[in-house]
């Protein structure tokens, strides 16, 4: 199991992908829990993040393809993983196809020929506002909500074609009770991977 999680702020990706994770006992690997860990541990890391984070932009990407590229390299990756928040652009995305080739697994091939699938789960902005708002973590105030929201549809919904476009793509209405979404991903995701 090779997956990515997509899908606006609030689109219960990192709730659905914790959940698998545990359930198929491969590691879920969130940035945002990375990146909030190294702010809390006020790491050199963090203290660059942290800016971006709070104003409801993205961290650079050369920051994520390090933290990501050492996640990946760690042994219990080897059996799979669910990667929650990554690639969030078109250059992570393609900086994670050459580190797919180099990562054990993968079998040499770049991430365009790998198992590799990329879950969307579409939610409509006017519930992903009222989600974050109840949510209430440090970056969920209404402005930055707005800011990140705008930040995915411009930098991160491009990925939805990118991976749609090699028949990666696995889109899941998102817009509905927990368990119903869980029961359709794992429909989706077992038996043919
Ligand atoms: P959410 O999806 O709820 O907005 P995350 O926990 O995935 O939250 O991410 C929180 C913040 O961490 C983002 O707003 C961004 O600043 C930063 N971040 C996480 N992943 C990435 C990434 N792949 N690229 C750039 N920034 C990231």
């Amino acid at each position: 199991m090779q997956l990515i999680f997509m899908g606006p702020p609030g689109a219960g990706k990192g709730t659905q992908a914790q959940l698998l994770a545990a359930l198929w006992k491969i590691p879920h690997i969130s940035t945002g829990d990375i990146l909030r860990a190294c702010v809390v541990a006020k790491t050199p890391l963090g203290l660059k993040a942290q800016a971006y984070m709070d104003a409801g932009d993205l961290v650079p990407d050369q920051l994520l393809m390090d933290i990501v590229q050492e996640r990946m390299n760690q042994p219990d990756a080897n059996a799979g993983w669910i990667l929650d928040g990554f690639p969030r652009t078109v250059a992570q995305a393609a900086f994670f196809d050459t580190l797919l080739c180099d990562v054990s697994g993968a079998g040499g091939k770049s991430g365009k020929d790998c198992d590799i699938r990329a879950v969307n789960l579409d939610v409509p902005d006017n519930v992903l506002v009222t989600r974050l708002l109840s949510r209430g973590r440090q970056d969920d105030n209404e402005e930055t909500i707005r800011r990140r929201l705008q930040v995915y549809r411009e930098q991160t919904e491009p990925l939805i074609e990118f991976y749609r476009a090699r028949e990666q793509l696995v889109a899941v209405d998102g817009d509905r009770d927990m368990e119903l979404v869980t029961a359709e991903l794992q429909q989706a995701l077992s038996g043919d991977s």
